[in-house]
């Protein structure tokens, strides 16, 4: 037990179950914490799949859940830079 408030001590979930927007695969995928993952190639299909305009990643655009980045803090890397279009 600690006395820490659950309520800050969020861990993201590392896991994403990314769906093929071309053949419907899903994958399970680890993603990484420190770094975007931009380009996904589905191992069904082989589409090379590209973040949604406005996704930082593809996690973000075709997983269960979004990356470890976004689910803290509700936006990723570069995102500050990028916004005005
Ligand atoms: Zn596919």
């Amino acid at each position: 037990m600690t006395d820490s408030a659950s309520s800050a001590s969020v861990t993201p979930r590392t896991t994403s179950e990314i769906t093929c927007p071309k053949c419907g695969a899903r994958h399970s995928e680890v993603m990484p914490t420190d770094a975007c993952l931009y380009y996904y190639e589905c191992t069904a299909c082989g589409a090379v799949l590209t973040p949604k305009a406005g996704d930082c990643c593809v996690f973000c655009s075709y997983g269960s859940v979004p990356c470890p980045p976004v689910q803290l803090a509700g936006r990723c890397c570069g995102d500050a830079e990028a916004r005005g279009h």
